[in-house]
């Protein structure tokens, strides 16, 4: 692909962009590149290349997690100068889906806020499903990346992926310096998940007062130190300060960490040493047609089965249609018998949410609970977060 370093390049990816906005204009798609200058000793003017694709410009206006629950998930091993590429990405029916991917030349809170802004700048006029900024982050435990994210989204909550924060934990204690035995890694590492699944703040503070309490932790002065120093930080990491609504259970960025995964594997093939206008080729060619393809073949029901187990709704044909009833007027709101007790639970279609806890929590992996299905099937509705289908008696059977 001819010049690799140099002006030459720059100037061959500028012509590059201004041919795709051109193009792409009227399908959400844009990108920009600002050129790294260091001429003045300054770091105040990073390289930047960001970019919305038409299909993430889609995912923007179409899926309604966009704007409830985002993922930030970085890696630095694509290009000759290892920048670091970060991907957002939000959760929908059909898996992880990207909504923008910007490639800067560091990790600083500056840095992270300009690259941010710049593709803030891309996003069309209604980014993240009209709201402008995404209600809820997740994030690896990065405090400069952190920093820059608050900057650009301060309305934004920032929350910690929790299964890297376990393995944050797990690492801690299985490092021969901090001499914890290996027959008492798993109590521990049991009392920090305690406090970390806690379901209020209340039994958070008595998961901690068993952790101080508790004998084998306190033959480990290291190990409350270092418990107290994230204990200041709790909001970040326990459950119980997460707002359940709007991030339906899901307390983990993997689906970022699978959008970074196939751009490793599928679209860059394991291969490193690209150069920025081969970098952009791959996002907005090869990364945008991978989602396409991913996408239709849910639509023909070809689908992976993590998909199709988590969003048939396999378990609504246990609610007899005879127990679900519309609560109001707007056909908005529906009620739902439960069939093991005489409680009745409240769907919102608007937010799709429930009141059973399911549907509060999205106990154990964020998926929607059979009453929303339910409702869906009875109805003729079209829920984002389940996946369309019909349902003959065979399937039923087959359930
Ligand atoms: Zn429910």
């Amino acid at each position: 692909m001819g010049v690799r370093t140099g002006k030459e390049l720059f100037a061959d990816l500028e012509a590059r962009i201004n041919k795709y906005n051109e193009t792409n204009k009227d399908l959400g798609g844009k990108a920009s590149v600002q050129r790294f200058n260091n001429s003045e000793g300054k770091h105040d003017h990073p390289l930047i290349l960001a970019i919305c694709t038409p299909l993430m410009s889609r995912v923007h206006k179409h899926i309604q997690q966009a704007g409830e629950l985002v993922f930030i998930d970085s890696s630095s091993s694509f290009d000759d100068y290892n920048n670091p590429m970060f991907v957002i990405s939000t959760s929908s029916a059909a898996g992880g889906l990207p909504l923008g991917v910007v490639v800067t030349s560091g990790e600083s809170t500056s840095i992270i806020n300009s690259a941010m802004t710049h593709l803030k700048y891309l996003f069309p006029t209604y980014s993240f499903y009209r709201k402008g900024s995404p209600g809820n982050i997740i994030t690896d435990d990065s405090q400069a990346e952190r920093s820059g994210l608050k900057k650009t989204w301060p309305s934004a909550s920032l929350y910690l992926c929790v299964f890297h924060f376990l393995q944050t934990m797990w690492r801690w204690l299985l490092h021969s310096s901090n001499e914890i035995q290996s027959q008492h890694r798993q109590h521990l590492m049991l009392l920090i998940r305690n406090m970390v699944y806690a379901k209020t703040e209340y039994i958070l503070n008595n998961k901690y007062k068993d952790l101080k309490q508790d004998l084998i932790s306190k033959q480990y002065i290291n190990f409350n130190e270092h418990v107290n120093t994230y204990w200041e930080r709790r909001q970040e990491w326990a459950i119980c300060y997460r707002d359940n609504t709007s991030t339906r259970g899901i307390n983990t960025n993997n689906y970022a960490e699978a959008g970074i995964r196939i751009l490793k594997d599928i679209v860059f093939q394991r291969i490193k040493a690209y150069n920025l206008v081969q970098i952009f080729e791959f996002i907005t060619v090869t990364f945008e047609m991978y989602y396409e393809r991913r996408l239709l073949s849910v639509a023909y029901n070809r689908m992976d089965r993590y998909i199709s187990l988590r969003h048939k709704g396999l378990g609504a044909y246990q609610v007899n249609n005879t127990d679900i009833t519309k609560h109001d007027r707007n056909n908005l709101l529906y009620l739902v018998k439960s069939n093991h007790s005489d409680r009745e639970y409240i769907i919102d279609t608007e937010n799709w949410t429930c009141t059973c806890s399911v549907g509060i929590t999205g106990f154990p992996t964020g998926e929607p609970c059979k009453h929303q299905r339910a409702v869906v099937n009875k109805y003729k509705l079209t829920s984002p977060h389940l996946i369309p289908f019909l349902m003959q008696e065979a399937d039923i059977c087959m359930l």
